[in-house]
């Protein structure tokens, strides 16, 4: 009735370390838990991926320990697979439709594609053939997973894709956002080691909007077409007095010199906050990581403040529970008023105000409203701010003819990801405003199937 459970690292020695939290399946467990799946004629489970994995056929592969047979079964629409093993909400996606979670748990299938990848990277791992050139340009800005996704696809088809990417590390949220707890940055780079191999080129510490525009790729570098797969990492604050004091920061910021500059490598001197109680304000996915993040970083108290309630977090179940047995404090139907300095121009305590759900607001979820005289002063000395983020304005307003809606996400059409200006594509988080990784991939395999029809109806 339950899935096969999954090894795991104990929480209070993994509070400590940024090693992978969880440990995988042995091929033992993953053939117990691949026995499970009950090979539905119309599996619900395939219904719910966002890319149609073939989920009962590569479960019925592992099943009879044929795990090369399920690698290509999975990679035939998922380009990424120990990507996404490890950071779909597969509870809300496949594993929601799955019919064993009717009387029981679903069939494990995220962790049994992490499973199927990790096999592969540890005993195959050979590298994609380079499709023979067709001569054709195409620019792709942004490494996150739509611009990998839409390059890996079209140089399957023969393209001279060119990556262009801002930081000096290739993989977007990937690597500087999701921390390697969770994401070992030695399975990105593997990623985009393949992408290498299948020709593509990857061109780091390139802001397009800065050192190129959008048009010069085309005019002066003879591009035929680009993907802007930009994503949307502008952090928003909340306004509230004391936001300027030395301690508060944005979660993109501080995981970003966690994750990307290393901040918790003793050999990196990359400044960070060292904090002893932070609070971090949000309930999302990034909230959880920068509480995490503290945490390991040595902060003794870590509180997650939060408007609403618990039901409502927006994040992973799965994040909650490691984040409470890691020792973060849920401080739920809670926000912040102001931020409290000393005399040092550093932050000194947080005042808070208790809050009630009322009516449902158009999110459809109850709308928090505050309970007057209900404040009160938290004891934090750093405060994180993670309560949302939208794409950076850099690339539309340098670029004619590319608009944006009134979030100052790119218009475009649905179909074909096509944005207003011709032979400019994009998708992911650019497009949606912040979302999930599968969606973003989702997007860039779109959009490459659009940019080959386009350039070859040009022709
Ligand atoms: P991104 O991954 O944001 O990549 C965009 C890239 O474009 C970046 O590398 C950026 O540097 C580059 N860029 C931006 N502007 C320019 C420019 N002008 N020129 C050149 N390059 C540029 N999703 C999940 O599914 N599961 C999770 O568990 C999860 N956890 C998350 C945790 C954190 C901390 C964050 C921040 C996000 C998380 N997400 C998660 C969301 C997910 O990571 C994103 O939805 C996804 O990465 C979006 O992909 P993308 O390709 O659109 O953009
Ligand atoms: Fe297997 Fe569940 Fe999919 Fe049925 S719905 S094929 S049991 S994974």
């Amino acid at each position: 009735m339950t899935k096969t459970p999954m090894p795991e690292q104990d929480p209070n020695v993994r509070n400590k370390n940024f090693k992978e939290v969880t440990l995988g399946y042995t091929a033992e467990m993953a053939i117990n838990e691949a026995q499970r799946c009950m090979q539905c004629k119309k599996p619900k489970c395939v219904e719910g991926c966002p890319v149609n994995i073939r989920i009962p056929e590569f479960i019925a592969k592992v099943a009879e320990g044929d795990f090369a047979a399920a690698y290509e079964i999975i990679t035939s629409t998922n380009a990424l697979p120990a990507l996404s093993g490890r950071v779909c909400p597969q509870e809300t996606q496949c594993e929601s439709k799955c019919v064993r979670g009717v009387k029981g748990e679903p069939v494990a299938i995220g962790r049994l594609e992490r499973f199927v990848a990790d096999w592969y990277r540890e005993n195959v791992n050979a590298m994609p053939e380079k499709v023979p050139s067709n001569g054709i340009k195409v620019a792709v800005v942004g490494s996150g997973p739509s611009g990998l996704t839409c390059a890996s696809e079209l140089a399957k088809k023969g393209y001279e894709v060119s990556i262009f990417e801002a930081l000096h590390t290739a993989g977007g949220v990937l690597v500087y956002g999701i921390p390697e707890f969770r994401l070992p940055k030695a399975i990105v780079a593997n990623e985009v080691e393949k992408l290498k191999a299948q020709g593509v080129t990857v061109m780091t510490d390139m802001v397009i909007g800065k050192v190129l525009s959008i048009d010069e790729l085309f005019e002066e570098l003879g591009f035929k077409a680009v993907f802007v797969g930009s994503g949307a990492g502008l952090p928003m604050f909340m306004h509230i007095p004391g936001e300027a004091l030395k301690g508060v920061c944005s979660a993109n910021e501080y995981l970003t010199r966690i994750n990307l500059m290393k901040a918790y490598k003793e050999e990196y001197d990359t400044p960070i906050l060292h904090s002893k109680a932070a609070a971090i304000i949000g309930g999302g996915n990034v909230a959880m990581d920068a509480a995490r993040c503290a945490k390991r970083m040595g902060a003794e108290k870590v509180y997650i403040v939060y408007r609403r309630g618990e039901a409502e977090m927006p994040a992973r179940l799965e994040e909650q529970h490691h984040a409470k047995e890691e020792g973060i404090e849920f401080m739920t139907l809670t926000n912040p008023v102001e931020i409290l300095g000393g005399e040092d121009g550093r932050v000194n305590g947080m005042k808070c105000i208790k809050m009630e759900l009322g009516e449902p607001d158009e999110s459809g979820r109850r709308r928090p409203v505050a309970i007057p005289g209900s404040e009160y002063v938290l004891d934090v000395d750093t405060v994180i701010m993670s309560i949302g983020t939208s794409p950076n304005p850099l690339i539309r307003t340098t670029t004619a003819g590319l608009e944006a809606n009134k979030r100052g996400c790119l218009i475009v059409n649905e179909d074909t990801m096509q944005t207003t200006k011709d032979g400019v594509y994009a998708g992911g988080d650019a497009v949606t405003g912040a979302a999930t990784v599968i969606l973003a991939m989702g997007a860039g395999k779109k959009a490459a199937a659009s940019i080959d029809e386009y350039i070859k109806a040009k022709a």
